[in-house]
C-alpha cells in the first residue's frame, strides 16, 4: 500500500516540469483523474493510445505519464465512439489518471534530449536552442549538443544510433557523405526540422532528430549544413521515460513501469539490395 495520491505525484511532476516552461500552443499537466485517488503503480509512455491504455489496465496502473498530449487540439465532444473519447472513457472508468509533460519536459534539464544524447554516448551537453522566458537558464533549452568520445564516420555513427536506440521498423537513416568525420553532434527528441538552421549555426558535424523530410533536408545539405540522422519519433523520446521513471522511484514509494510498446506508426521497412536491384 502507498500513501501517495494523484495530487502528490502531479505536484512533484509540475515542480520538475513546470507548466510555464511549455510552448504557448502546448497542453500539459493533468489531463484527467481525481486528485485524491491513491497511486501505487505508474506507467510511463510516449503516446497515450489504445495499446498503451490496454497496457496500463493490464498492469493495474493508477497513473499514466505520457509525453504527447492526448487532447492537444480543442474538442467539442469526448463521446465514447470517438478515438480520443474512447480513451478518456476507458481511463476514467478504470480510475487511471493521465498526466502529460511535453515541451516543458523537452526544455527541462535533464530533459528529453538529454536522455537521447546519453544513449549515443555524448558528453559535455549544452542546449541546441537555449530556453527563453519562463524556462530560461540552468542549461535548459530545446535539443542538446555534445561530443563523441572519439570521432566516427557518419556511417558508423548511424549504426551506433541503430544499436543504441530502441528498436523500430523504421530504423535510422542518414543524409550526407557516409565517410564524413563526426565529432560534435546535436540531437533533438521528436520532430526537429525547425532547428536545422540552429544546428548549422552551432557548427556541429551531425544533427539527429525525427520526422525529417525531403526538401528541408536537401536544402539544408546544399547550404553546407551538418550531416543529418533521421530516427523514429517514438525511439527518440522513449529514452526519456527511463529518466522520469528513475526520478519517480527516488521520490516516491511507487512501482513505476516504462512502456516498451513501440507506438511509432511505421511497421514495415524494406531496404533495397543495391547490387541486385534492377
Ligand atoms: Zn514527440
Amino acid at each position: 500500500m502507498t500513501d501517495c495520491t494523484v495530487l502528490d505525484v502531479v505536484t512533484a511532476l509540475d515542480a520538475r516540469y513546470p507548466r510555464s516552461w511549455a510552448e504557448s500552443w502546448d497542453k500539459v499537466g493533468l489531463v484527467l483523474g481525481e486528485f485524491d485517488h491513491p497511486v501505487a503503480r505508474v506507467l510511463c509512455v510516449v503516446d497515450c493510445v489504445p495499446e498503451t491504455v490496454d497496457e496500463a489496465l493490464t498492469l493495474g496502473a493508477d497513473l499514466i505519464i505520457a509525453h504527447h498530449p492526448l487532447l492537444l487540439k480543442p474538442v467539442s465532444s469526448i463521446a465514447p465512439d470517438t478515438f480520443k473519447g474512447r480513451i478518456v472513457h476507458r481511463l476514467i472508468r478504470a480510475g487511471v489518471a493521465l498526466y502529460t509533460a511535453h515541451t516543458n519536459a523537452d526544455v527541462a534539464n535533464p530533459g528529453v534530449s538529454d536522455a537521447l544524447a546519453a544513449r549515443l554516448g555524448l558528453t559535455g551537453l549544452r542546449p541546441l536552442v537555449p530556453a527563453e522566458g519562463a524556462a530560461a537558464g540552468e542549461g535548459r533549452g530545446l535539443g542538446r549538443i555534445g561530443e563523441l568520445a572519439e570521432p566516427l564516420t557518419l556511417a558508423t555513427l548511424t549504426q551506433r544510433c541503430a544499436d543504441s536506440l530502441p528498436w523500430t521498423a523504421a530504423g535510422v537513416r542518414a543524409a550526407g557523405d557516409p565517410e564524413r568525420e563526426i565529432r560534435t553532434v546535436a540531437v533533438c527528441g521528436g520532430a526537429g526540422d525547425s532547428f536545422l538552421a540552429d544546428a548549422t549555426r552551432a557548427g556541429v558535424d551531425a544533427y539527429l532528430c525525427a520526422d525529417l523530410r525531403h526538401h528541408p533536408v536537401s536544402e539544408h545539405l546544399a547550404g553546407g549544413g551538418p550531416a543529418l540522422l533521421d530516427v523514429a519519433h517514438w525511439a527518440s523520446e522513449r529514452p526519456w521515460l527511463d529518466d522520469v521513471a528513475a526520478w519517480l522511484r527516488a521520490e516516491f514509494p511507487l512501482d513505476v513501469v516504462v512502456s516498451d510498446l513501440d507506438t511509432d506508426p511505421w511497421t514495415v521497412h524494406s531496404a533495397f539490395v543495391k547490387e541486385t536491384h534492377p
